[in-house]
């Protein structure tokens, strides 16, 4: 219902939503345009956006607000990594990350408070699933992060040129709020940003990687971390219900073969779990006839876990042995684990936090509320 005490979001709304609300107020489709513009690239109030009649404005303010998550916290890390606490709703949080590189800006936005994954190396799992944001929580997360940003001076080398789904939750069972805010991040009239530019993470959802790839065109990663189904089912329980052989179906056949694009296998390196030799050779064999891209990523210590990473040299072993067999293989680099923004270190309530945390707590910025 759209009135003044329930007004809708406009941040809520992708272009295909944006042009139906306008019909509905009598407006033609172009204003959705302008509309969008107005709200993702000036950042403006409804009451700016000079190029609508004043007329239009009023009814669309009596209707409407643009309300982004509020940043309640913003700690920066000593390698230029920023990480922001943002207030969902009334009792939850959830975090992202702005990650800085000479020759690109990765912007890390959360899908849903929590997890019901429960990944066991994952620092997400142990607060359990709350809520799925909604399109206005997700987009509105890159809303704040591009107007934060552009406040510093140092602006050209502080930009937003990709995004990537690795927050906190599993963005494939948000589909229906992750859609229209997947499609906002590569509209021209909003960020612009190419499909290439912009990644979803999942821990293979199966069904749901169907639907994605009718639904949105964007870059694919998945969270593999084991080469057979026995071992990943213990560190990616959700692999009980759609095992290897499913997973591996679908993504064979995801990217249409003439476009070369290739899906990113994500490996979390477990000290004497997934880093063995043996795993080596069955991920390769695993991949076999995939298009893939193979990222090792080192894994983030968090309290309470029982892993530990692998000791650097068994790492660069690994990759080596994946590249030998022809798979291109990178090492993330680790950011922002000073502040927790490090991967598989988003936990987004204050109540979960060990003293480690406090004291970090203490160090970051109040910016509102
Ligand atoms: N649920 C989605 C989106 C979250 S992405 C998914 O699983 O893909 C978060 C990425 O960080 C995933 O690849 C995840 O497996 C990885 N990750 C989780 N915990 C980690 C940790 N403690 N150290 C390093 N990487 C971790």
């Amino acid at each position: 219902m759209m009135n003044a005490e329930n007004p809708i979001n406009l941040l809520d709304f992708d272009r295909v939503k944006m042009a139906e609300l306008m019909s509905q107020l009598g407006e033609k489709p172009f204003r959705a345009t302008q509309v969008l513009q107005w709200v993702h690239q000036y950042g403006a109030s409804i009451d700016e956006m000079s190029n609508l009649s004043k007329a239009f404005r009023q009814k669309l303010s009596e209707i409407a607000v643009i309300r982004p998550p509020e940043i309640i916290h913003e700690q920066i890390s000593s390698d230029g990594t920023c990480k922001w606490l943002m207030r969902i709703g009334e009792h939850d949080n959830v975090e992202t990350v702005f990650i800085p590189e000479d020759d690109r800006g990765t912007l890390c936005v959360s899908s849903q408070v929590g997890c019901a994954l429960n990944c066991s190396f994952c620092s997400t799992a142990t607060q359990g699933f709350s809520r799925n944001l909604s399109t206005a929580e997700i987009i509105g997360q890159v809303y704040q992060a591009v107007r934060r940003l552009s406040q510093d001076n140092k602006k050209h080398d502080r930009q937003v040129t990709n995004v990537v789904m690795m927050g906190m939750g599993e963005p494939l069972l948000n589909l229906d709020n992750v859609v229209p805010a997947l499609s906002l991040m590569m509209d021209d009239f909003a960020y612009g940003l190419s499909k290439r530019r912009v990644t979803l993470s999942t821990s293979g959802v199966v069904p749901n990687m169907y639907q994605l790839k009718e639904l949105s065109d964007v870059a694919l990663a998945v969270s593999l971390h084991a080469p057979n189904d026995e071992l990943r089912n213990e560190l990616v329980p959700v692999n009980k219900k759609y095992p290897l052989k499913e997973l591996m179906d679908i993504c064979r056949n995801y990217f249409d073969p003439n476009s070369r694009r290739r899906i990113t296998f994500e490996y979390v390196m477990l000290d004497g779990v997934n880093d063995q030799t043996k795993h080596a050779k069955e991920l390769i064999r695993l991949l076999e006839g995939v298009p893939a891209k193979v990222n090792l990523i080192p894994f983030n210590t968090f309290p309470g876990t029982k892993y530990q990473c692998t000791p650097r040299p068994l790492i660069e072993k690994f990759q080596k042995q994946l590249l030998a067999a022809g798979l291109n293989t990178t090492i993330r680099k680790t950011r922002g684990d000073d502040i927790d923004g490090a991967c598989g270190q988003l936990v987004g309530r204050f109540a979960d936090r060990t003293k480690r945390r406090e004291r970090m707590l203490k160090k970051i910025v109040v910016v509102s509320g």
